[in-house]
């Protein structure tokens, strides 16, 4: 890709842009924010740490949207992240005035790009990004199963003290508290975990990836995770850049996959350089159907109160 835009030079959006920047995926990197002086300085004082990780490309930041022109995918991480005691939903009402405008402006200077929404609460605002745009689903994405699913390794890696390059989870459904940790596609170089943890110890890690957002921000106190949040938007980036066609659980529109239409949430997805190249549809069992359901109805709970705003 020649040139990816962040929108939100906040937390996620600097810790993706300097991933992004260290690792060399593109070498045009612009920053957006309404915050006067704000993407300056963030893309000065990552373009000072080049020395240090031997890259060389380009970074500018701007408070005028003209830098958004001719990306070839632009990053949404603008808005406001919830606070202590706050689910991401309760950001809804705020962070979709900002996500339409930001999505005017993406329309106007990038109308080629792909988007791929990382601001919260992430399925909701990446329909609210389809319906405006009218781009197809493989234009229009998000990001939350890819963090929801190292977080979970992450605490399958504690439990057994085994090396997280051997774990493979899968997250699905919304990013919320009724997400779907697929335990059955989780495995230890193939070995489902169930053969190293009991049925308690899955069940705890599950419900600790859930909540894996809020214990965060409860023990940050001030701010949202950032840094798997900007990991995890780096993999996926990766996986265009590189068209790797990896399988991702990606927030993406649903056409009657899994027996949902008219919503986006978590689905595993081939993502490659076309973005979203297709959805997977696994053949789930009674009770993670059952589970999948429940968290679209929570993410159609969200999607019914953004059409009465
Ligand atoms: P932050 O407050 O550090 O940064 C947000 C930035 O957005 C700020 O710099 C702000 O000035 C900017 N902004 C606000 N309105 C804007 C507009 N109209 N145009 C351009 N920029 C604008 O917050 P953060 O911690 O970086 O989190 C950003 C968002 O990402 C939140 O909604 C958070 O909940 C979400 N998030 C999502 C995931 C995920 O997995 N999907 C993970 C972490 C955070």
């Amino acid at each position: 890709m020649k040139k990816i835009s962040i929108v939100g030079a906040g937390r996620v959006g600097e810790t993706t842009a300097q991933i992004l920047a260290e690792t060399e995926l593109c070498r045009d990197i612009a920053l957006f924010d309404v915050r006067e002086d704000v993407p300056e300085g963030v893309a000065l004082d990552i373009l000072q740490s080049a020395p240090f990780f031997k890259f060389d490309g380009v970074l500018s930041g701007s408070n005028d949207p003209h830098i958004l022109r001719d990306s070839d995918l632009v990053i949404v991480t603008a808005g406001f992240p919830r606070q202590p005691g706050m689910s991401r939903a309760d950001v809804l009402e705020s962070n979709v005035r900002i996500i339409d405008q930001v999505t005017d402006h993406i329309m106007t200077h990038a109308p080629n790009a792909m988007i791929l929404v990382v601001s919260n609460p992430v399925d909701t605002l990446t329909y609210r990004v389809a319906q405006r745009t009218g781009w197809g689903r493989e234009r229009v994405f998000g990001q939350a199963g890819v963090l929801d699913a190292s977080r979970m390794a992450s605490f399958i890696a504690q439990e057994t003290g085994f090396s997280t390059r051997d774990i493979t989870t899968l997250v699905l459904g919304g990013h919320g508290d009724t997400m779907v940790p697929v335990t059955r596609f989780c495995t230890i170089n193939g070995v489902p975990i169930a053969h190293f943890l009991s049925k308690e110890r899955i069940a705890a890690i599950v419900e600790r990836t859930r909540t894996g957002g809020a214990e965060i921000l409860a023990l940050r106190k001030n701010s949202s995770a950032y840094d798997a949040p900007g990991a995890a938007v780096a993999a996926m980036v990766d996986a265009i850049a590189n068209n790797r066609r990896r399988l991702l659980p990606c927030v993406a529109l649903l056409d009657g996959e899994y027996g949902e239409t008219d919503i986006a949430m978590g689905v595993p997805c081939i993502l490659g350089e076309r973005g979203v190249e297709s959805v997977v549809t696994l053949d789930l069992n009674a009770e993670e159907r059952a589970d999948f359901q429940r968290s679209a109805q929570a993410v159609r709970i969200d999607i019914e109160r953004l059409n009465m705003l």
